[in-house]
């Protein structure tokens, strides 16, 4: 049978499938494909990307097309880039469909990033393919329940890949505190650890980045901007 994913899609500019620089964290400002995988298993209450999920709000038939597996890989190759980022909503719902797509890439010599909330650990075929791991495990700020957000379990999987990085979304100072607990309870060693201020408009993010960069310099830890949104705000498809 054939292989297939549910892509987000934009109206004006098709499926989410794009080249644009990575906006957050390890590899901040590279040149990479994006795909961008509909569906999420959370509904945080700031999400940025509430049309790959929220189907109260958005329109599933508009919002998303489901492609072969063949069809995105073109789609990536035509982007002529030699990394790639899966991101979503959350990737890993589909890591069925996903693992002959990324075997696929990387035998082509593709760099891979997957972004994740850390609720679904990888399947083990998807390990040894993927370079860098970027799990984004929702706080309090989020509103999702902590019994929905926080898959202990998976987390502490992660933790023990050298190639997983930590990014926690920070809204108001109260935050870093659930942060430093976190850290502390999950053995994350820091510095795998990115702060990011919560934000789709540049004024927001700044606003949070000045108390939260001289934050990360006392509490040691990496601090990530959002590049796209001071580049483009949240216009989709960059
Ligand atoms: S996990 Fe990410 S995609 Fe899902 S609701 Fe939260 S912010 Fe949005």
């Amino acid at each position: 049978m054939t292989k297939t994913l549910i892509v987000s899609n934009s109206t004006t500019k098709g499926p989410e499938i794009f080249a644009s620089l990575q906006g957050e964290g390890l590899h901040i400002g590279r040149p990479t494909a994006f795909l961008r995988l509909a569906q999420c298993n959370l509904n945080c209450t700031w999400c940025d990307t509430r049309y790959t999920w929220d189907w109260q709000s958005f329109d599933i038939h508009v919002e998303t097309k489901r492609m072969t597996i063949v069809e995105i890989e073109n789609a990536i190759d035509d982007l002529g880039m030699s990394r790639l980022v899966l991101t979503g909503g959350e990737p890993l719902i589909q890591q069925t469909s996903l693992i002959p797509l990324m075997c696929s890439l990387h035998d082509k010599g593709y760099s891979m990033e997957v972004e994740t909330n850390g609720t679904i650990f990888p399947d083990s075929e998807l390990l040894p393919i993927t370079e860098c791991w970027n799990v984004s495990p929702k706080i309090s700020n989020s509103l999702v329940d902590s019994g929905v957000r926080f898959n202990e379990i998976a987390l502490r999987k992660f933790v023990k890949l050298p190639n997983a990085y930590f990014k926690f979304v920070v809204q108001n100072k109260d935050d870093i505190s659930e942060v430093n607990g976190l850290a502390e309870y999950l053995q994350i060693p820091m510095r795998r650890i990115f702060l990011m201020p919560e934000g789709q408009t540049t004024a927001k993010t700044n606003e949070i980045s000045s108390w939260l960069a001289p934050v990360c310099v006392n509490e040691g830890y990496r601090f990530t901007p959002r590049l796209h949104i001071l580049l483009w705000g949240d216009e989709r498809g960059r």
